[in-house]
């Protein structure tokens, strides 16, 4: 049997909002059993707190944004992401400010933060769930969709609308060690061209050269990507943070095409409204050697190798 996991110490960093463009102070804390993940906004009168879980889903363009009571915490995915990747069920996240630190835009600097660290597992099973029909989403030429299967798998297209980019596709079998060697590190992109209508519409604002691939007419304008298809790597980073709001690992087959925080948290609300699909289960144990080999070492240090 898979049992759930905190932190065993308090994580830390600091950075800024990639859309406020605000310094904000990030502060993971260990927490109980069946908690899930609860961010706090320690930087309001009461601290409010807001789950991540699909019914406070408020805002889904250019980045995930939750929300309850009009207090919202922008740009949960690359953390999210990280929280899933490494198998992370339980954990407070306290925020000194309305958006989560975009680091260098990827999950690889909260990956290294959890394994510093290190996980305890509680005394409680980790349950899944277990996609048993296929749903579908589809908004014209994208769709994403999920079909049963033991394992979590992801396929992701992206067709970019850019010469040199093209058509990007991968496929992954999810486990951890997966996350943190190919996809963990993938930063976040934006097109040069559409800079200036980001930043009217007061979005991107902390974006920079530090913490974006950056793309112009002429391809990548600051430095080299750690992948070749960094980009659509980058598209499955945003979808397992996505679907995490589920708020428990999932076991199916996702198939992305061209895709995007819209669609993936459209299918995200799809199999909660179709709960009665799908069993909570606890993972066989294939699965859970999967998820759950040896515990991490909190010393281990992250690695990403190019490809
Ligand atoms: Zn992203």
């Amino acid at each position: 049997m898979s049992h759930q996991r905190t932190l065993q110490t308090v994580a830390t960093c600091e950075g800024i909002g990639l859309h406020t463009g605000q310094s904000v102070r990030l502060c993971l804390r260990p927490a109980p059993a069946n908690s899930g993940v609860v961010f706090k906004r320690v930087d309001l009168p009461a601290a409010p707190t807001i789950e991540a879980k699909p019914a406070n889903i408020v805002d889904v363009h250019h980045a995930t944004t939750i929300g309850k009571g009009g207090v919202k915490v922008r740009t949960i995915e690359h953390l999210m992401a990280a929280f899933a990747g490494m198998g992370l069920d339980n954990v407070l996240v306290e925020l000194h400010g309305e958006e989560v630190p975009v680091m260098d835009g990827s999950a690889a600097p909260f990956v290294e933060i959890i394994q510093k660290a290190g996980l305890r597992r509680q005394m409680v099973p980790r349950t899944y769930l277990k996609v048993k029909e296929r749903l579908v989403v589809e908004a014209e030429r994208r769709s994403i969709q999920i079909v049963p299967s033991e394992r979590l798998q992801v396929i992701y297209t992206m067709r970019f609308d850019h010469p040199l980019l093209g058509e990007q596709s991968v496929a992954f079998d999810i486990s951890r060690d997966t996350f943190i060697r190919e996809i963990a590190g993938c930063r976040t992109f934006g097109f040069l061209k559409d800079v200036e209508e980001l930043r009217r519409r007061n979005l991107a604002l902390g974006g920079s050269f530090d913490n974006a691939v950056v793309i112009g007419d002429g391809g990548v304008v600051n430095g080299d990507l750690r992948f070749r298809d960094e980009l659509v790597r980058h598209k499955v980073l945003d979808l397992l943070g996505d679907l995490y709001l589920l708020g428990k690992p999932v076991l199916g087959t996702v198939i992305a095409h061209s895709a995007g925080h819209l669609l993936h948290t459209r299918l995200v609300q799809e199999i909660q409204r179709h709960l009665d699909l799908q069993q909570v289960t606890p993972a066989r144990k294939s699965v859970i050697e999967r998820w759950a080999r040896p515990l991490l070492q909190p010393e281990r240090s992250l690695k990403v190798a190019p490809s």
